[in-house]
């Protein structure tokens, strides 16, 4: 059963008030709250348990390093990823990506090779392409979408050639809240020789993830996004394709053997993993992992789909409402505007009321192009999330529009 009484008292940070009204935080897909179990991993780790991972012979240094090396395997499960090799610490989602246009493409793209990302790709999964592109001449391809939302099957299978060597595209999209055909836009690169890599940002915290079901080449997500600390993430490979690419950072902990004339490398996944890794963060992530995987994946996408749903049935009864985003594949992201107030005079007097939205181009600016649109407003939902805080979402916003 989902209590979601029971649950909100672990999030401490929901029972705070804002300008003397109780918090209504919806905007989870910038970067969730954390449970209480979360924040005391951190600090028991900090008072009771410090040290540096890996080298060290002493109690406190093998005790941390059990527990890194232990929230690898945790990643490892929760992706079902086939070997704890194939999970590297990051620092987050923008940061995998970068390791893989940095590594892949170094090993295996030349000028005139093509990459596909999508129109509704956040700016993490267009930039570094970009650099790419003007260090090696490669060639960015874009996948259209449709107005609801969902990207364009034929359009997308009609961009590859000979030269297309991956395809990098959202899981979920940060904005539209479509949940993207993984496994299908997967099965096309393949049969056309190219790589895949899922940025999974907003699909890890919403629903059951499983790496080698959507059969991706890579996938890279963001601890903070799913319960966990800032500045830890992770990137899943496959075992033989990491094998064969280059480090990303030189440095500590990455090598076998060091001369001034030559240097080996470490195994996987450590090759990946130069310097001190935020063993902290990795200890606080898989405990942030088996928080959500004891409350199952599959309750929480259940509730958070309804909330969602309902929140969209509300939001329609006000005149002047534009969604963005209405693909039948939908999760709990809600992209909107309303009649022609500015979205960010909508975020700030919605602030005033207690109620934590985001405004803005969310990363997104040639998504906001294809629309036509500088910027949205966006509501999103997360595990704590209640009915009674939509309500409180829906009066305010009806309040904020009648002032206009
Ligand atoms: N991709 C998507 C779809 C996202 O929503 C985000 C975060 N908003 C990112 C990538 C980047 O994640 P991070 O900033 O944690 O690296």
């Amino acid at each position: 059963m989902y209590h979601l009484d029971e649950i909100r008292k672990d999030f401490p940070i929901l029972q705070r008030t804002i300008y003397n009204k109780p918090l209504v935080y919806l905007d989870n897909a910038a970067t969730t709250q954390k449970p209480l179990c979360v924040t005391n991993a951190i600090s028991e780790m900090y008072n009771t348990l410090n040290a540096n991972v890996h080298r060290g012979v002493h109690f406190l240094s093998q005790r941390a390093t059990d527990l890194h090396e232990a929230a690898r395997e945790r990643v490892r499960s929760f992706i079902n990823a086939r070997s704890a090799a194939e999970i590297i610490f990051t620092r987050g989602t923008t940061e995998g990506i970068n390791l893989v246009a940095s590594s892949f493409g170094e090993a295996f793209l030349s000028e005139g090779d093509e990459v596909i990302v999508s129109t509704m790709e956040h700016h993490s999964n267009i930039v570094p392409w970009q650099l790419l592109r003007d260090r090696k001449g490669i060639v960015l391809k874009v996948i259209p979408i449709d107005d609801a939302g969902n990207l364009d099957m034929d359009g997308y299978e009609a961009l590859f050639t000979q030269r297309t060597k991956l395809v990098s595209v959202a899981h979920v999209s940060n904005v539209l809240g479509t949940i993207n055909p993984v496994k299908r836009l997967a099965e096309i690169a393949h049969a056309h020789g190219a790589k895949i890599l899922v940025d999974g940002a907003q699909s890890t915290p919403h629903f059951a993830v499983d790496v080698q079901d959507m059969d991706c080449d890579f996938f890279a997500f963001s601890g903070h996004k799913v319960y966990g600390p800032t500045g830890i993430g992770v990137l899943y490979g496959k075992e033989s394709l990491l094998d064969s690419m280059p480090p990303y950072h030189g440095g500590g902990e990455m090598i076998a053997r060091v001369t001034f004339e030559h240097t080996t490398y470490e195994r996987l996944p450590f090759k990946f993993e130069a310097g001190t890794p935020n063993y902290v963060g990795t200890h606080a992530l898989a405990t942030a992992l088996d928080y959500v995987s004891v409350l199952g994946m599959d309750v929480i996408s259940a509730h958070e789909r309804e909330l969602t749903a309902y929140a969209m049935e509300q939001l329609r009864s006000l005149p002047g409402i534009k969604f963005f985003g209405e693909s039948a594949e939908k999760d709990a992201v809600v992209a909107f505007n309303i009649a022609d107030i500015h979205p960010l005079d909508l975020g700030t007097l919605l602030d005033r009321l207690g109620i934590a939205i985001r405004t803005g181009h969310h990363c997104a600016q040639p998504l906001m192009q294809r629309y036509g649109v500088e910027s949205m407003a966006r509501a999103s939902f997360a595990l704590y999330n209640t009915k009674a805080e939509v309500d409180a979402f829906v009066a305010a916003l009806d309040r904020v529009r009648k002032m206009f």
